[in-house]
């Protein structure tokens, strides 16, 4: 299931997700918008936040999202809404509790962006805030957003949370795995999301199609596949981001071919048992 809208996943490469709280209410406000790409609020709705994750990319642009000091650099920023007010220790969460329906999407939208950017799920590419410390060897200010639950208290350190988050994403993850009908070659196959292009199998990504653009199967090899373009332009791409929409006839006399094979090869092995007989 697909949660996040598409043109909120620019296709520029990112290495990690750091996920965080806002310290705020349940809803997101202006100030928490501009800190992070994407917010989850305590119904479970998905807010967009002002930065792109492009401006994170690579090199921080203007309007970056400033979500973890000194880690900003291709880190998407996803932040639970809530928590104003909550005391580490003894814990208390204080009027604005992140709950258990908030972090199931918060879970989705995590396993998403793995999906979609290609992040492995370890301890060092998908992270809580209070584990960039530990994990990455980067000083943070104090930093306890998630090392406590509300709705679940026997969790008590940034490392126990992180852990049931990457192994609820991976399991998440697991179960997205789709079997994948076969495109053949002259089908017209259509792109399911902003699909990343290269000119030759194993070169550098050199463009990109856009979702929901029709193309033209020219060669299946593997999990690669090479389409011609609108434009009519043959590129690379990944098979996972085409659905096909039209293929090419099916050979109608396949099955009395083998049929007939079958038969012949019946035929051969009667004489053959024929002739040692005599
Ligand atoms: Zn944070």
């Amino acid at each position: 299931m697909s949660r996040i809208p598409a043109p909120w996943m620019p296709a520029v490469p990112m290495k990690r997700i750091i996920c965080h709280w806002t310290a705020g209410t349940n809803k997101a406000n202006d100030v928490d918008k501009k800190a992070y790409h994407i917010l989850i609020e305590g119904d479970g709705s998905l807010v967009r936040g002002k930065p792109t994750i492009s401006a994170n990319s690579g090199s921080l642009k203007d309007g970056y999202a400033a979500h973890t000091l000194n880690c900003n650099t291709d880190s998407i920023g996803v932040s639970l809404c809530g928590m104003a007010g909550a005391i580490e220790a003894p814990f208390k969460p204080g009027p604005y509790p992140i709950t258990k329906p908030q972090w199931a999407v918060f879970i989705d939208v995590v396993a998403e962006l793995a999906s979609h950017y290609d992040i492995p799920v370890t301890p060092k590419t998908i992270l809580f805030h209070a584990e960039v410390e530990p994990n990455l060897g980067i000083k943070q200010r104090n930093k306890w957003d998630i090392t406590r639950l509300p709705f679940d208290l026997s969790l008590i350190t940034a490392a126990a949370v992180g852990n049931l988050m990457r192994s609820s994403v991976a399991a998440q993850l697991k179960s997205q795995v789709v079997v994948l009908e076969p495109i053949p070659v002259g089908a017209i196959a259509v792109t399911t999301s902003i699909v990343k292009t290269r000119s030759t199998k194993d070169g550098p990504d050199t463009g990109s199609i856009p979702a929901n653009v029709n193309v033209e199967v020219a060669v299946v090899d593997g999990m690669l596949i090479r389409v011609e373009t609108p434009a009519g332009y043959l590129v690379w791409a990944d098979r996972t981001a085409f659905k096909m929409v039209d293929g090419p006839q099916v050979e109608t006399n396949t099955k009395a071919d083998s049929l007939r094979d079958v038969v012949t090869s019946l035929r051969s092995l009667a004489e053959q048992i024929e002739a040692a007989i005599a």
